[in-house]
């Protein structure tokens, strides 16, 4: 520890008696939707615009997120946000969009994502995609919002200097997101009948519709100011109760990516949802056998591009708070997993820390029954999600882990006495060469695919041509 983390650690902690613990953090927003309907090009606007009105005051950087402070967002959304009736910090931005990344991250069993924005394509509406990105939205009970997107290559649509709100704005979003509804209608129609209440989309009764749709145009930046100042709005209208955290407690966080970093070895990649991490922090992380009890070597934070020259990508922080995307290097990190919590254990007992991650990663494992299919994904969460679209789809699973598809897999795989179990199924995952071998010679199929639908799919399929060939 070198004389100035010292001096940061007293500053600190003088003050904190002081000061009321219960702070509100921002809410984090994950980006969903079809391939191609335009998330990343949404993500990369709603980036741009944050880093150009941004440039007077600085940003903090994040790791594998992107944080719009008030004041950003009051920027970009003119008179549509006062940072003067609100009280909530910004938001943040998951970076990695897509249903994947937003299973992946959990948290305290729920989803790390306190709002979603599900991205449509005006033209080419509710794709497969789509619709599991609503199922998954469903069963976390995320609220979340449409963005009606590319609504630039709608004909006629016309953006006008003064104010995006005109009549004929107005008139194009009735006509654009009368098209979305009738679809939504039907999907809210269906999920109903499971008893889901389209209420839960975004408790709002006052707001037209059940689910918020804003037009928008990835490519012009067209309707982002107004998507900001949607999300904005209700999430301080509805969701400030669940962002009064303890910022000085001890952080709680979820792991994104399981990184190796040149000069720090093993890192993890973490998004702090709860509470306080410290340079000097002893942690508690899920892994892949027990929990690792490490001690944190460095946080670390990219550096604003403009300061990359011959210095390392990453700057060194004393702590960050929550809400926060950080890289945190320490021993011991080799198990870590993609998904599993990270606990602060600072002023707690290690034991009960330790129960605590062990609470958690019970909770996601799978429940697996004496045969059937064996199931491989590169994260807990992505398992997880797996495990429940089989067990909607009565596919039983005997062996359910995270990791590529291994020799081991095909040796319990092969040892099934029906052949509809002979079968790996691997959701985002490689297959080892050696495995690919032994399953040629045991006759175990392996399916892999980046899409949950579409795996279920290709199994059905399977199992439909092996009933078939046995009549
Ligand atoms: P993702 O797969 O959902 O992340 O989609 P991308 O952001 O990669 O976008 C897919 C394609 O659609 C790219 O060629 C984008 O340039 C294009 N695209 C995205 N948003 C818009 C938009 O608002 N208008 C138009 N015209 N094209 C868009």
């Amino acid at each position: 520890m070198s004389d100035t983390d010292t001096d940061a650690e007293t500053d600190t902690n003088s003050d904190s008696d002081s000061r009321d613990p219960t702070s509100l953090r921002t809410p984090i927003v994950a980006v969903l939707g079809h391939v191609d309907h335009g998330k990343t090009s949404l993500l990369d606007k709603i980036r741009g615009s944050a880093v150009i009105e941004g440039e007077a005051g600085a940003i903090t950087q994040h790791i594998g997120a992107t944080a719009v402070p008030l004041d950003i967002v009051s920027s970009i959304a003119g008179d549509l946000v006062d940072p003067d009736d609100f009280d909530l910090p910004g938001l943040l931005f998951i970076d990695t969009p897509g249903h994947h990344s937003f299973t992946t991250l959990r948290s305290r069993g729920g989803a790390l994502a306190d709002i979603a924005i599900l991205v449509v394509d005006v033209n080419d509406g509710f794709q497969p995609q789509t619709l599991e990105a609503l199922d998954i939205l469903r069963r976390s009970e995320t609220p979340f919002i449409v963005a009606a997107n590319k609504i630039d290559t709608v004909p006629g649509w016309d953006e006008t200097e003064d104010s995006p709100i005109n009549a004929t704005y107005e008139s194009q979003t009735d006509r654009v997101q009368g098209r979305l509804d009738e679809q939504l209608y039907e999907i809210i129609g269906n999920l109903s009948d499971e008893g889901f209440s389209a209420d839960l989309y975004w408790r709002v009764q006052n707001f037209q519709r059940n689910v918020g749709v804003v037009p928008v145009s990835a490519m012009t930046g067209e309707g982002v100011p107004d998507l900001l100042a949607v999300m904005m709005g209700l999430s301080q209208r509805y969701m400030k109760e669940e962002m009064e955290i303890d910022v000085t407690g001890p952080g709680v966080g979820t792991v994104l990516e399981v990184k190796e970093e040149k000069g720090f070895g093993k890192t993890v990649d973490i998004v702090l949802y709860d509470g306080t991490i410290k340079a000097d922090d002893k942690i508690v992380v899920g892994g892949q056998n027990d929990p690792i009890v490490t001690d944190v070597r460095a946080l670390l934070q990219p550096r604003p591009l403009a300061e990359i020259r011959t210095e390392s990508r990453f700057e060194k922080v004393d702590e960050v708070s929550a809400a926060a995307g950080i890289k945190v290097a320490a021993p011991e990190l080799g198990d870590a997993m993609a998904g599993a919590p990270v606990r602060v254990v600072r002023d707690r007992d290690l034991e009960d820390v330790v129960r605590e991650v062990e609470a958690e990663l019970a909770d996601i494992a799978v429940d697996t029954a004496e045969e059937g299919v064996v199931v491989k994904a590169d994260t807990l969460g992505s398992l997880e999600a797996m495990a429940d679209a089989l067990e909607d789809a009565e596919v039983p699973i005997v062996r359910a882990e995270v990791g590529d598809v291994a020799p081991r897999d095909v040796s319990v795989a092969s040892t099934a006495d029906d052949p509809k179990q002979q079968v790996i199924l691997g959701f985002n995952v490689d297959t080892l060469s050696e495995a690919q071998r032994r399953a040629e010679t045991d006759d175990v199929d392996i399916f892999t695919d980046e899409v949950i639908y579409q795996l279920v799919e290709e199994y059905d399929e399977y199992v439909e041509e092996i009933e078939q060939a046995q009549q």
